[in-house]
This record gives C-alpha cells, structure tokens and sequence, in this order.
C-alpha cells in the first residue's frame, strides 16, 4: 500500500480512541467541561450502561451560538492559547479535543446558551459530521447529550466489559468528582431512577457514603494538611478498615482524579507496620499545589500528571496520611499484646490452648491431618510431625520439630483450617448455614449493592442467606457456619471485593 495521508474521519477515530475508551471516559470528559464551566448543578443521565445515552446537563456559563460549531472541532479550546500557558493549566480540559472525539463515534447533540441572547442554538454531529446548527429556546447551560456510543466502531463495543462493570465505572467517576467538588449540585440519574444526589452544601463526609456506603464512611479519618505551597486534604480509613487491593485509594491532584503509582506507595508506606500483609487502606486525597509544579499533558486522557518536584510531593503525602493516623489511632507500641500484633484477634476458643495442656504428647496441629487440595499442596505435605512446646502472647504456637523451633501464627493456622473445612464442604456440594438470630442490616454503596445483587443465588450456594432489604441495603440472615464466630458484615464486605476483582469465589 502507498503512503497516503488518512481522511478526517478516520483520523478522528483514531484520536478518539485514546481518549474514549469505554461509557465512563465520555462522563469523565462531559463533567470536565461542565466544572470548567463553572456549573454550580450537574445532572448525569445514563441509559442502557451509557451506550444508548449519556446526557450531561449543566447550569454552567454556556457557549455562545457562534462558537458552537467551533466546540466541536478537534484542537479547539477556549482554555489555552500559547505554549506558557501550557505549564499553567488551571482547567480540567485543555486540549480541545474531547466534543470532537466523542463526536466522531457517536451522535451527539449539543445544545448550550450563556445567557446573553435570547435563545441558545443547537447543533448536532453524527460519527465525526456535523450538521447544521438551529436556533432553540433554553436556559443558561450546556447539555450535551451522546446517543448510540461507538455504533460506527462495532469493534470497540466488543471490548466493552459487562454492563454492571460499565456502570461501575460511571458511577465510580460520579461519586469521588461528587465528593472533589461539594460545592456543587450533582445528580446522577441510571435508566430513569436517581442513584445519586448531594445538596452543594460543601460537607465532603456527606458525600462519603455514596463511595463507601453508610458504616465505612462513618470510620473514615478527616485528614488537613499544609506545608509550603502544598495543601493535602481528604480522608483515609483506619488502621482497621482495609481492602484487599490498592483500588480505594483516589487521589486528586488540582482538582483532578489521577492514577499515580507513586503516590499510592506513599500513603501505604505511611501504614507501615500497622497493615496486615496483603492489605490496603483506603483514601481518596485532594492534593494543590501551584498549577506550574505540575505538567498534566503527558496523558491523552489526562489520567496522569507530572510533577516538577515528585519526592517532596511523595514525602508531604506520607507525613499527611502518617500524621492524621498517629493523632486518631496511636500506634499503642507499648503494649505487649500489640507487639505480638494479637490485637483484635478472634480465636476460636479451642485455639486456646495454654500451656499445662501442652506436653510431649501433645495433640498434632490440625493442618497435618490435613490432605485437602490446597494452593500449595507441597509446603503442607512437607510439614513434619511437630511437638507442641506452648504458646507466647496468645498469638503464636510454639512447637519442636526434626530441624528446630517452629512459629506457627494461631491465627492465620485457624483461617487455613477453616478453608479446608469449607473446601471441602464445597466439593461435597453441601455448606451448613448459620441463622443469625440478630441479622445485620448493611447499607452498601450503589457500586457495592450493584455487585450483590447480582451475586445473591452464588452466595446462598455458598451458604449465605441475605436478602435485598430497601435501597442498596441487604439484610444477612444466615451465614456459612463455618464462619458463624465471625463477623457477618466483614464477610460480605469480603466477598464484595472478590467479586470486585471478578473472582469467583470457590468454583
Ligand atoms: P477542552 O475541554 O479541552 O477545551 P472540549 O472538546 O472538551 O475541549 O471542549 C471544547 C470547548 O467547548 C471548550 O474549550 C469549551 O469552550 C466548550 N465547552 C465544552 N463543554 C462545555 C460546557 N459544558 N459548558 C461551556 N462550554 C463548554
Ligand atoms: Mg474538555
């Protein structure tokens, strides 16, 4: 094939591709211009996972009818001019290229008025052709509405993930913007039913629930903190609220949600020591700083900034987060107890074993009768024969083996026995309930509920009774009984986030 140079709307689609990626990047986008706007009232409509439709309404300053043909073409912006200003973005956007990319590969409609005239135009634009522009009544505000998304790219929508993913991401990027900018309306309608709604007072921690459901966000630790040009603000969780992955750690930098690798290590850094392996905590921090430290254009979709000074950024985020820790749960380093991390352990009883019980022929541990199928088949067969020497801090079994002195964590021994028991129950098809003669009601948040739903006939497989009781709220009746000592809210908020992480728990 010749070189030859590619027709606009091929072009176009290519761009878009980089910026559009799925439903939730055209909300991000849509939002974007309505913040820079300066909208003080947002309404999102969705429908269909936002593939039908995708509204964004806004009380915002509005274009005028001559500029709007404009706001559609690639390059074109109203928020950049020269190169200096450049390293000096204050806006969301700045690129002039979001209209025209969601315009190219899908129908969209753009009616706007700021106010000045009479009436407000609008224009539409039908896989990257605009159409003409007509002259219609509305308030002051733009609303962009995106009809039919990716109709002309068949190939994109095969990469689109099932339809609860897709909202999950909408309402992922809804809820934490929600809680950027409390100052203003939002207002996020999903195929006719109103999921979200904050009044614009101002209180961030209102907002929290929406992304943490009711009890999560309640324990959430206010974090405010200066230092120079830098001001770090949001909220992190407790020692004891932590998640399985790094996904509930949001940070904002001016006013921007973005993905840094950087950052993220240093709030989990600031839990050093206090986090159980394998845990994280969760945040969502609001960073500023003078809009010239940071370069926000190394990314298409902006989801990536640069800083001019990454270690000092790095070191104030971890003393933020270490010191809003230290001064609400003070690490008790003198305690014995918590020194041996036993802390907020619950052992089974029988566990318990002290030391007048322990003698040469003390019992077996459990896990070498063992011949389950585990992960690690290997370490638990090449266990030898231990004697049981006794316990220290009601933490750690102390045994004698054939090569010397064996540390076995009581706790994570017991979990392992318990798993056994419940594969094992699983390959025999039958898992015993527990009722709860006090069943907990949980309000989840509409992303956590979303997945729940979904999942109630697999959990009572798995041996849960729990029922939708109102709005995103479940009442748990029975438990496995395996787990019956537990606690029945930490199991489900277990389970949500394995189905989060698309796992299929024991299948
Ligand atoms: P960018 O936001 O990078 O400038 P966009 O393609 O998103 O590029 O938007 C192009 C232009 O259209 C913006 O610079 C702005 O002037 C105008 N615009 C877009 N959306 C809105 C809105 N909701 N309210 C007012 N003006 C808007
Ligand atoms: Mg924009």
């Amino acid at each position: 094939m010749p070189i030859h140079i590619l027709p606009d709307h091929i072009a176009s689609q290519i761009a878009a591709g980089e910026v559009v990626e799925r439903p939730a990047s055209v909300v991000k986008e849509l939002i974007e211009n309505a913040i820079d706007a300066g909208a003080k009232h947002i309404v999102v409509t969705i429908n269909g996972c936002g593939q039908r439709l995708i509204e964004v309404a806004d009380d915002g300053a509005g274009i005028s009818e001559k500029e709007i043909p404009l706001a559609l073409v690639r390059h074109a912006t109203s928020k950049l001019e020269t190169t200096e200003d450049l390293f000096n973005i204050n806006t969301l956007g700045f690129r002039g290229e979001a209209l025209a990319s969601i315009g190219s590969v899908s129908r969209l409609t753009l009616t706007s008025s700021n106010g000045l005239g009479d009436t407000g135009a609008r224009m539409r634009m039908e896989g990257g052709r605009p159409e003409k522009l007509a002259q219609v009544g509305v308030p002051k505000g733009t609303v962009i509405r995106v009809e039919d998304l990716f109709y002309n790219v068949p190939a994109r929508l095969k990469f689109l993930k099932s339809e609860t993913t897709e909202k999950n991401h909408i309402y992922a990027f809804i809820a934490r913007y929600a809680i950027a900018y409390p100052d203003m309306r939002w207002e996020y309608i999903q195929d006719g039913r109103v999921v979200l709604q904050t009044s614009g007072n101002g209180d961030r921690r209102e907002i929290l629930t929406n992304l943490y459901g009711v009890d999560e966000a309640k324990q959430m630790i206010n974090l405010e903190f200066v230092e120079g040009d830098i001001s770090i603000n949001g909220f992190i969780s407790p020692i004891a609220l932590t998640r399985s992955s790094r996904r509930e750690i949001t940070i904002f930098v001016k006013g921007r949600w973005i993905q840094d690798a950087s950052l993220t290590a240093a709030i989990i850094k600031a839990y050093h020591t206090m986090l159980m392996v394998g845990r994280y905590p969760m945040a969502i921090l609001f960073i500023d700083l003078p809009a010239s430290a940071v370069d926000v254009n190394v990314h298409p979709a902006k989801a990536e900034v640069r800083f001019r000074e990454g270690a000092r950024v790095f070191s104030e985020v971890q003393r933020a987060v270490r010191r809003a820790l230290l001064a609400t749960s003070p690490v008790p380093m003198l305690q014995t107890s918590t020194l041996w991390g036993s802390q907020n352990r619950q052992i089974d009883p029988a566990w318990q074993m002290s030391r007048d019980q322990t003698d040469p022929e003390s019992p077996l541990l459990p896990f070498q009768n063992s011949n389950a199928d585990l992960q690690n088949p290997k370490r638990i067969a090449g266990l030898p024969l231990l004697r049981l020497i006794g316990q220290v801090a009601s933490t750690y079994l102390v045994a004698e083996g054939p090569d010397g002195l064996y540390l076995i964590d009581q706790h994570a021994a017991h979990e392992r026995v318990l798993f056994e028991q419940l594969i094992a129950q699983v390959s025999a098809k039958s898992i015993p309930s527990q009722t709860l003669i006090d069943p907990p009601v949980v309000q989840l948040s509409e992303d956590k509920a979303k997945i729940i739903e979904g999942q109630l006939e697999l959990l009572s497989k798995l041996g849960f009774g729990i029922e939708e009781f109102g709005l995103n709220t479940f009442i748990i009746r029975e438990i496995p009984a395996i787990i019956s000592k537990g606690n029945p809210m930490n199991a489900l908020t277990a389970l949500v986030e394995a189905f989060e992480e698309d796992e299929t728990p024991l299948q």
